[in-house]
């Protein structure tokens, strides 16, 4: 159910339908807009008799919407939703270039990649220290030390950061070190991991599963502005199909399904997306053309040595080639790279 109030109503107005939709079980999320203020009441508000709130005082109107996802969806929120990140902002006009190592595996290693996102003009610092690997032989990332090293590369060369977090222990981890926490593919339906993301405050970059639907993406994200966190970016990072020439198959219309249903940013990850670094750079364009908010790519400067995902890693010269080209193709989507990190 959805409360329109005007722009104007005052917080002991918006407070008295706040505590009487308590009354009746549901809680009130408010999202202010320039033109009104919407109140989602969460909860069952099926039974509920919408009588109760339409003679209040600032309300305009109310609507009985059955919307899966109500506080990510559009409804509530027409205007696209910004999301900072640090200094920088996602969402709306401004797009942003998310790179970095899949995985830290050194100081040395992060360092010389954070100094090379930071040339090329890239706005975040991307590195993994908890990896979810397919295998339990894989190289699992170097925890805790890997998260030091991430942040102190991100604090040298002015670039925030974003870091996986695997489950709670690493949640917290995380949410002392870093500037976002990321949620990988394979956990986007670990609602426990979710809801603890909607606790806390730092931005979120939640990643669609590799089988899951857009709508099963926004569920997802539903679960952490539930909570109280309104500060979530989604990524298409490619879903599984019968195809066998790439790893995943990027899906770049789900750009589109996202932002005509919601008001979050949406960014868009080639790397996985593709599996192949030949692949990127194109993927990435297109991307880029569709109205992607932003792009969030794998790189690293001795791909062949590297301990996770070296065959879709690009090189930071075809990171600093990507970045000088996106003036030119940002122009055909009104979006600007005004958060280059350099003119900060
Ligand atoms: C990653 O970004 O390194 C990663 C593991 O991605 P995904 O969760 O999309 O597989
Ligand atoms: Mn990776």
């Amino acid at each position: 159910m959805l409360i329109v109030m005007s722009a104007q109503a005052t917080p002991l107005q918006i407070e008295a339908v706040a505590a009487r939709a308590s009354g009746v079980g549901l809680k009130a999320h408010p999202f202010h807009g320039e033109r009104r203020l919407v109140l989602a009441l969460t909860g069952s508000p099926e039974s509920v008799d919408p009588s109760l709130f339409e003679t209040m005082d600032a309300v305009l109107e109310v609507v009985h919407l059955r919307l899966p996802y109500p506080l990510v969806s559009r409804a509530v929120k027409d205007e696209d939703s910004v999301v900072r990140v640090g200094g920088v902002a996602v969402g709306g006009p401004h797009f942003a270039v998310m790179a970095g190592p899949c995985a830290v595996e050194s100081h040395a290693q992060v360092r010389a990649v954070a100094a090379a996102v930071r040339q090329a003009g890239g706005h975040i610092l991307r590195g993994g220290a908890f990896k979810p690997r397919s295998s339990p032989y894989s190289f699992q990332g170097r925890g805790r030390e890997g998260l030091e090293a991430l942040r102190d590369a991100g604090r040298e060369f002015g670039l925030p950061i974003v870091t996986e977090a695997l489950d709670e222990r690493s949640l917290e981890l995380v949410c002392q070190h870093a500037d976002m926490i990321q949620v990988g593919s394979r956990n986007m339906h670990n609602y426990a991991l979710l809801k603890a993301c909607g606790r806390c405050r730092l931005p979120v970059l939640l990643k669609r599963g590799m089988g899951s639907t857009v709508e099963e993406l926004l569920l997802a994200a539903e679960y952490i502005l539930a909570e109280g966190n309104r500060q979530v970016v989604l990524c298409e990072r490619g879903i599984r199909t019968f195809a066998d020439h790439t790893r995943f198959t990027l899906d770049l219309s789900a750009v589109l399904a996202v932002q005509r249903l919601s008001h979050l940013p949406i960014i868009v990850d080639p790397s996985h997306g593709t599996g192949k670094r030949h692949k990127v750079v194109p993927m990435a364009r297109g991307a880029v053309a569709v109205g992607a908010n932003g792009l969030l790519i794998e790189v690293h400067n001795d791909p062949s040595h590297a301990l996770s995902d070296g065959q879709q890693a690009i090189l930071p010269s075809e990171l600093a080639a990507l970045v000088r080209q996106l003036p030119t193709l940002l122009s055909l989507t009104g979006k600007d790279l005004t958060n280059h990190a350099s003119s900060a």
